[in-house]
């Protein structure tokens, strides 16, 4: 059952090979910074850039927003949850 990840050539500096690393995933949900540590992404190893796995960040879209394909009724929120606020999400690895 092990899949072993493909590399593919870097669409960025055609020189390099994209190669799957995992790093720590930031984002920004309302005004808290969601950090997420071991996210996969995929880094060429002569230009250095990054493209964050599609298929992780569609599941974390998922994990931040339970909401996600619902009609929003009421969008009026009174609550500010305060900045530099951290939070911690562990994405599953499996599929
Ligand atoms: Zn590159």
């Amino acid at each position: 059952m092990s899949e072993a990840y493909p590399t593919y050539p870097c669409h960025e500096c055609q020189a390099g090979v994209m190669r799957l690393q995992f790093v720590t995933y930031f984002t920004w949900l309302d005004q808290e910074l969601i950090t997420v540590p071991n996210f996969p992404a995929w880094v060429c190893d002569v230009c250095g850039r990054r493209e964050y796995d599609q298929r992780a960040l569609a599941s974390l879209q998922v994990m931040l927003n339970p909401e996600a394909g619902r009609p929003v009724q009421s969008s009026k929120r009174l609550r500010r949850s305060p900045p530099q606020k951290t939070k911690e999400i562990r994405p599953s690895s499996h599929e």
